[in-house]
């Protein structure tokens, strides 16, 4: 039968905001009332029981845990441990300079901001204005001084603007269709996109996202000083994902970017639709609690004509 049923036998995952405490004392804090412990893949994620609910607990009101749900429209179900990835996949180092593209609610600017220990700069760029008060918000609530706001199409940023000149990493987590995170479970259990069943209205919605994603990376790679790009989305369809690479993957090639590995020790990668395949991390929406895509680009030579 197609209707969702709470998925209450997967453990909850949380990240410590290192920005505002050690993982030792959030062990620590957490441990007098849960079971918890490290994620063994993930650095800063814990791992706690089933049906663990730390809404209330002060460590999440005061911005040291980061509950790891998407939305808050969507269900108060923790979600998996996927969007804690991408940032990590990043790997922006302190110090850099790194631009996150399409960032409300702001999740993963506060993950950069604390993955860079506060030092360097990130512009967090949003489009929709009232997302923009939840980005700032989630930015001050995470204590990441080191972010500045831009309320603003990412397509319409100059990447010849000196601005961003010194722009080391990009994280572009588009707008997606969310059909691998469970408020959209349903969607995943009913005949996908990718099989050719999904009805007139599907297709036109994901051809659209698809032609924005594709215009977003590509614009993403124009960026003259970046050497590291990831994508990202929460969306189980292969348009959304492994095709946005594909038609990006010349282009890419082109400029001196690569495909590398993120969590080369996970095993679940990209559909084999495209060469390098086996570089692209992809999470499952049952087994991971939500499906999750990662790409990373690397860019070991940045080629003479493209030099600034
Ligand atoms: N990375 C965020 C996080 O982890 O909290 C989630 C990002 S959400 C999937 C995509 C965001 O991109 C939305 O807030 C949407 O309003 C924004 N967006 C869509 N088109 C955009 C554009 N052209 N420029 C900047 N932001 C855009």
């Amino acid at each position: 039968a197609l209707y969702h049923i709470p998925d209450v036998s997967k453990p909850r995952y949380v990240r410590v905001n290192t920005l505002k405490l050690d993982l030792k004392s959030a062990l620590h804090e957490l441990g007098k009332q849960n079971k918890v412990h490290m994620d063994d893949m993930v650095p800063d994620v814990l791992v706690l029981p089933p049906g663990t609910d730390l809404h209330n607990h002060p460590l999440v009101t005061n911005g040291s845990i980061f509950l790891q749900h998407l939305e808050d429209l969507m269900s108060p179900d923790f979600k998996g441990k996927a969007s804690s990835m991408v940032a990590v996949a990043l790997g922006p180092k302190p110090g850099w300079e790194v631009l996150d593209a399409c960032s409300a609610p702001g999740n993963k600017t506060a993950h950069l901001a604390a993955l860079m220990r506060g030092e360097g700069k990130i512009i967090a760029c949003e489009l929709n204005k009232d997302r923009v008060t939840r980005l700032a918000n989630t930015i001050k609530l995470a204590g990441a001084d080191n972010v500045k706001v831009l309320h603003g199409d990412f397509l319409n940023l100059n990447p010849e603007d000196p601005s961003y000149s010194k722009v080391r990493a990009i994280l572009l987590d588009p707008s997606c269709s969310g059909s691998g995170t469970a408020a959209d479970r349903l969607d995943h259990l009913l005949p996908s996109f990718n099989t050719g069943h999904a009805d007139a209205a599907d297709i036109h919605r994901l051809t659209k996202l698809a032609a924005f994603q594709k215009k977003a990376l590509a614009h993403a790679l124009s960026f003259p000083a970046v050497e590291k790009i990831v994508y990202s989305t929460c969306s189980i369809h292969q348009i959304e994902n492994e095709d946005v690479i594909k038609s990006l993957l010349p282009l890419a090639k082109s400029l001196g970017f690569q495909l590398a590995t993120p969590f080369p020790r996970w095993p679940r990668r990209g559909l084999p639709v495209i060469e390098g395949a086996e570089h692209l991390l992809r999470t499952d929406p049952v087994e991971d609690k939500e499906g999750f895509f990662i790409a990373l680009f690397v860019r070991t030579s940045i080629k003479p004509s493209e030099e600034p």
